[in-house]
């Protein structure tokens, strides 16, 4: 059993054959129009641009937004390196707050207590495709001219109320990567932007600093350098294979919410016991199924219960480190309130296998591997 296993639709080899047939293989080309339409409709933006990895799109962002060293922004601590990274490598300075316990998002109380006239944008990491409660944020940002961005890799597919995640923040990202609910043959990403002021500058940053989407509509007859920008393109082969995982989406993301649910459903009788919490989809998200967690009384039992399905060949695992307590997030970020969360949750973390090749026999398998623990199995 695997953790994750790329889903494979079948038609991969048959867009990529056809990619192959055509004189050009760079970005912007048909399979790249034709992703990049699929979105544009999917999330009603203002453009989407392709890039080869979402951390890519997360670093287009500062230079889109001409953040400067001495700027904020805000964002949990509980995320990937690179939502930090993008920001720390232009000089911002990354202000980490906690995260609510049940979804593991950041806590907009938090946000709200670390507001500052430097702040210049917040940062949400959509966790496991689930969001905050939008509506409890926005007034508050658009009063302050503060950019909301939504870190939406995890969140293909996933709704706020009647809106796909990725559409509500000025700007956002979707990661295709391997280990994502679809990917574009391994890498892959894509911005999402979704307030036209952003338009003109996202075309320069995207074409290395040039205006050469200009010279492409023909409004130019020759491209020049125009600002800081970098090779921002996802190639055509990528955008071959994205396509058809695309065209697939619903069918991937109704599959893992299956799945999530059996595992919700067996682990409910543990959690009623108080042996575990399971994950918390909030009210008003409808989610993709990305992932599957259940929170330990103790970073002690988690690490038992790794160790007793490892040994029934079971792959379970944490996730991230708190970025305020690693190196470089000790140099180019700091927390700012109390952390009550993010590192004691981080810890009694546990995700639970989930992909497209599992079935149900599967997650049996596995809950009942969770109900033996508890049993206390583990310790004969
Ligand atoms: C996967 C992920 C990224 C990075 O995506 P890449 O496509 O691998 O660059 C960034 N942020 C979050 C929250 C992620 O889950």
């Amino acid at each position: 059993m695997y953790f994750n296993e790329i889903y494979k639709t079948g038609n991969e080899i048959k867009y990529i054959k056809k990619a192959l047939s055509q004189q050009r293989l760079q970005g912007g080309e048909m399979y790249s129009k034709k992703v990049s339409h699929l979105l544009k409709k999917m999330y009603q933006a203002k453009q989407v641009y392709l890039t080869p990895s979402c951390t890519d799109a997360l670093e287009m962002m500062p230079l889109i937004l001409d953040l400067k060293p001495g700027d904020e922004v805000i964002m949990p601590s509980y995320t990937f390196v690179t939502t930090a990274q993008a920001f720390a490598l232009r000089g911002i300075a990354i202000k980490f707050v906690d995260v609510d316990p049940k979804s593991m998002n950041i806590s907009i109380n938090c946000i709200k207590k670390a507001l500052s006239v430097k702040t210049k944008a917040v940062i949400v990491v959509n966790y496991g495709g689930c969001s905050i409660d939008f509506d409890g944020l926005l007034p508050m940002l658009e009063e302050k001219n503060i950019v909301l961005i939504e870190d939406n890799a995890q969140g293909i597919g996933s709704l706020y109320k009647d809106q796909p995640l990725g559409s509500i923040g000025h700007m956002s990202c979707l990661s295709f990567h391997d280990t994502k609910n679809i990917t574009a043959g391994g890498e892959g990403g894509a911005l999402i932007i979704n307030d036209e002021r952003f338009i003109k500058k996202a075309n320069r940053v995207y074409h290395k600093g040039t205006n050469r989407q200009a010279f492409i509509n023909n409004k130019v007859d020759r491209y020049t350098w125009k600002t800081l920008g970098a090779s921002y393109l996802m190639n055509e082969i990528s955008a071959a294979y994205l396509l058809a995982q695309l065209e697939d989406l619903k069918e991937i993301n109704d599959y893992r919410r299956r799945i999530w649910g059996i595992y919700n459903n067996e682990l409910k009788a543990l959690e009623e016991k108080g042996e575990l919490l399971r994950q918390v989809i909030p009210q008003w998200n409808k989610h993709n199924g990305h992932l599957f967690f259940i929170r330990l009384q103790s970073k002690l039992k988690r690490e038992a219960l790794i160790n007793h399905l490892r040994r029934k060949n079971i792959p379970a695992y944490s996730h991230y480190e708190p970025l305020h307590t690693s190196e470089a997030g000790l140099i180019y970020g700091g927390f700012l309130g109390k952390d009550r969360y993010t590192t004691k949750e981080s810890q009694c973390l546990l995700r639970l296998p989930l992909n497209n090749h599992l079935t149900s026999k599967d997650i049996l398998m596995v809950t009942d591997a969770i109900k033996s623990f508890f049993k206390g199995d583990a310790y004969e």
